[in-house]
């Protein structure tokens, strides 16, 4: 393809990837567009016929399709390639992605959502609240069965808009796999499990991507890159701003992760421009690093989140999962992950959302509120020695804290007594 006419005219480009290839076609309007598309069917039309192949002009096979165009009625809907008809269409799938005429791929968010509900509800049915996979069999299950779908080519296709109803799925999946029966706020389900926002991680989705490509000095992607950022693409620029945040950081984290040439750029006020100077070693990233970049730029957003919600201490999130001790129920492991959330099953909830029902909010130890800090450190139905034990958890109020649930033993072991259990749950009917 390419010897023929890509050469040639630089409205025509190639690209191949396997047995895969799309030929794009630029124009200042329709009329350009069309002679080169002209031009591009004709010399592949000869190219097929001097080597003796033939091309499958069906539809979902070959197909044309036209973007950004005004009048998409003037766009004739055949064109004859090596004497067949192939037809215009609004959406083609290439590799994978459905690429849509107006490039908001609303389409392929659809039909990826569709997929993952697919997915999903094959998960759901070996899990629920009292029974089944527990929650750490339940993320790794996410990570590699959803979400690999969820950010495949993400870079391309995932926008505000498609984000607002895969957000809605995956705060579904979340909320199951804590088995929370009312719903909880998604910034704590994503704490609690360990998994960052969708945002948050299609933004280190796309620092690694970059990376790799401005790592390289020759790369169709870089070059794409320094075109986006020349004409100021506002995708592009916010993805350039965490990239420049990465290197600033792990420069500061690590100053022998930069070269030589590149920490004096980095001392100089670094721009921009400056990206495209980076040296590999600069550039290269380990999944340690990452992992400890993506737990910063997700403690900034749910710092940001629920500090306008007027929330006292922001819970440190961690992308390690709880340490629930080996062989813990499904059950009690939704009990314990229930005390740290604060729409749960106790009666300072309840009666807070029905009256009727749950007419107090008192424990039934009569002393006050049934909260988990009650509980955990003064209710008298509990003894001593198991709330001493547990009573370290919860120090700071609701704090969603990591660090402290080191050993949830006792804890575990104070869910299962009866009167606990009993206030806990008494409520599920
Ligand atoms: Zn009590």
């Amino acid at each position: 393809m390419e010897s023929l006419c890509v050469q040639e005219h630089e409205q025509i480009s190639a690209f191949k990837f396997a047995d895969d290839g799309t030929i794009k076609v630029t124009g200042r309007d329709l009329n350009e567009c069309l002679y080169y598309l002209e031009i591009a069917l004709d010399s592949i039309g000869g190219w097929t016929s001097k080597w003796r192949m033939v091309i499958n002009c069906n539809t979902n096979k070959t197909e044309v399709i036209c973007f950004s165009c005004k009048d998409i009625a003037a766009v004739p809907t055949t064109f004859q390639l090596c004497g067949n008809t192939i037809q215009l269409t609004d959406s083609s799938k290439v590799l994978g992605i459905t690429i849509d005429r107006r490039l908001n791929y609303r389409q392929h968010s659809q039909n990826v959502l569709n997929n993952l509900m697919y997915r999903w509800v094959c998960i759901s049915r070996y899990t629920n609240r009292n029974w089944g996979l527990n929650q750490r069999v339940l993320v790794r299950l996410t990570k590699t069965v959803i979400f690999s779908c969820l950010f495949y080519g993400s870079l391309i296709w995932q926008n505000n808009t498609n984000l607002v109803q895969l957000n809605k799925f995956w705060y579904k999946v979340a909320k199951s796999a804590v088995g929370a029966v009312f719903n909880i706020q998604q910034a704590i389900a994503e704490a609690i499990l360990g998994v960052p926002p969708l945002s948050v991680t299609g933004r280190i989705l796309a620092v690694k991507h970059y990376l790799k490509a401005l790592s390289n000095t020759d790369d169709i992607h870089k070059r794409f890159l320094l075109n986006e950022v020349t004409s100021k693409n506002p995708v592009v620029l916010s993805h350039m701003k965490d990239i420049i945040r990465f290197i600033k950081w792990k420069h500061e984290y690590n100053p022998g992760f930069t070269s030589p040439s590149d920490t004096e750029l980095l001392n100089n006020g670094f721009g921009m421009e400056d990206l495209f100077k980076l040296t590999k070693r600069t550039c290269h990233y380990s999944r340690g690093l990452i992992d400890k970049f993506t737990e910063l730029l997700w403690q900034e957003s749910i710092k940001n989140q629920l500090q306008l919600e007027g929330w006292p201490i922001i819970p440190r999130v961690s992308l390690s999962p709880l340490p629930l001790p080996h062989g813990t129920s499904r059950e009690q492991e939704v009990l314990i992950m229930s005390l740290l959330y604060k729409n749960n099953l106790l009666n300072s909830f309840l009666s807070r959302l029905d009256r009727t029902r749950w007419n107090s909010s008192l424990c039934s130890c009569g002393c006050e509120d049934q909260t988990v800090i009650h509980l955990l450190t003064r209710c008298l139905l509990i003894e001593d020695t198991i709330r001493d034990q547990a009573s370290y958890l919860l120090t700071t109020g609701n704090e969603v804290n990591m660090e402290k649930l080191d050993d949830l033993g006792p804890v575990a072991a104070l869910l299962k007594r009866p009167q606990f259990h009993g206030s806990v749950s008494f409520a599920c009917s």
